[in-house]
């Protein structure tokens, strides 16, 4: 099997609780944890990826995964010599981090990431909004910390990367805009207002402090919605108001670092949107091709990062541990057949979007446009993206189906909002 890159659970623990994260944090992720520790430390952990791959050389990205990676950061630096060694081409470690506390153990990492390496490390760092929003669904006083940290982070990095011209840093940040969070910045304009400003100038801020002597790459200012979540036409329409009022304030501000919620997603849509028939894998998950993930039991390989914790959920235990979570090299034949009916069949992800747009049309949950088919086909290009077939196997048993909710709430007035956007820049 031809793999380029692996996803490496590696912690079990997190010192948050947001109230959107897919993850149950109950006691019994204490003992996981050990388990996880116990297998990093002492165990050839990559064995499950080394004997399927057709060529380890090939792997050259690592994503490290989990509640909050940081936690163990130390203990995958104690075996750099084996992940080196096991993976002689790799190019980059990723990890996200929710910066609850300090750079310490990110900055330890890098030094001791060996000299004759070139690696890229990948940080992400959640936050939310300015504080007092952020805090609305990530716990009271975890916003400040975040700020705080990721300041520390790049003084610390001005420091020392300098002196380890070998490793090269990326920052970006990840927000989630919730529906709760949204019915409140739609109500309150005042607040919208505030929370936009504060995210420019910190943006701002950070990559003003930057020494140009230290290879940071950052990148900014960009969220998603929640998902998957049940949205409603209500939901919709607030998210239309919402993104129009943050375009007015981007506008007025002359705002560098913040863009417009799920703006991002159309570069690749206009730049390669020709390709979709024959290069399909570029827009929408490749469910486990290419990347592989190593979990908890190394019998057992998870389709992807969703399916770490299985036992979170009994409808996901059931059907994706029955059908797809599987051990043996027969089995990875099945699920690689299997899984082909999401992986080879682009057009059957697009139609049924479009299906369901004109449906919802037909019905007054969306715009009545949207039983044009072209309008259909446009919203369907971008929506496929959001396609987790780990997810919707999960919640609906099909890896097609892709939550209404997210039609609703592109599909009343903002998705032509966002078009519009686009369109005015090219
Ligand atoms: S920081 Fe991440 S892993 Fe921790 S609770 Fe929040 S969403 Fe979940």
């Amino acid at each position: 099997m031809k793999i380029n890159g692996v996803t490496l659970l590696s912690s079990a623990l997190c010192d948050l609780r947001c109230k959107y994260c897919y993850i149950s944090q109950d006691p019994k992720m204490k003992d996981t944890q050990k388990e996880l520790l116990d297998k990093i430390r002492n165990k050839p952990f990559l064995e499950p990826i080394l004997k399927r791959a057709d060529d380890p050389k090939e792997i050259e990205a690592m994503g490290l995964w989990g509640l909050e990676p940081s936690k163990t950061l130390d203990v995958i630096a104690e075996r750099f010599d084996y992940i080196f060694e096991s993976l002689p081409a790799l190019k980059s470690i990723s990890f996200s981090s929710n910066f609850q506390n300090n750079s310490e153990k990110i900055i330890d990492f890098i030094n001791k990431i060996p000299k004759g390496k070139n690696i890229g490390i990948g940080v992400q760092f959640s936050l939310d909004g300015m504080p007092k929003v952020n805090d609305i669904n990530r716990g009271r006083g975890s916003g400040e910390k975040i700020v705080k940290n990721v300041k520390s982070l790049v003084e610390e990095l001005n420091k020392i990367l300098p002196s380890v011209p070998n490793v090269r840093v990326s920052l970006h940040d990840k927000a989630t805009l919730t529906a709760s969070v949204l019915e409140l910045l739609d109500k309150d304009r005042k607040l919208l207002h505030e929370n936009y400003l504060f995210l420019e100038n910190f943006y701002r801020d950070l990559r003003s402090s930057k020494s140009p002597n230290a290879n940071i790459n950052m990148n900014f200012g960009g969220s998603n919605q929640e998902q998957p979540f049940p949205y409603s036409k209500e939901h919709g329409i607030a998210f239309s108001n919402v993104i129009r009022a943050i375009g007015e304030i981007i506008d007025k501000e002359k705002m560098r670092e913040v863009s417009l919620p799920l703006i991002g997603k159309f570069n690749r849509i206009f730049k390669f949107g020709n390709e979709f028939n024959n290069k399909h894998f570029m827009f929408t998950c490749n469910a486990n091709r290419g990347n592989m993930a190593i979990g908890v039991d190394s019998d057992v390989l998870p389709f992807c990062h969703r399916d770490f914790f299985p036992n979170n959920d009994e409808h996901t235990q059931k059907f994706i541990q029955d059908r797809y979570l599987t051990s043996d090299s027969q089995d990875i034949a099945k699920r690689e057949y299997v899984n082909s009916c999401y992986t080879n069949f682009p057009k059957l992800k697009l139609s049924y979007i479009i299906m369901m747009c004109k449906e919802l049309a037909y019905c007054g949950l969306i715009d009545k446009k949207y039983d044009n088919h072209k309008n259909a086909y446009a919203m369907a290009m971008y929506l496929v993206s959001d396609l987790c077939p780990s997810s919707s196997l999960g919640n609906y048993a099909s890896p097609y189906v892709n939550e209404l909710g997210n039609i609703k709430f592109l599909g009343n007035g903002a998705f032509d909002y966002l078009l519009e956007r686009v369109a005015k820049k090219l």
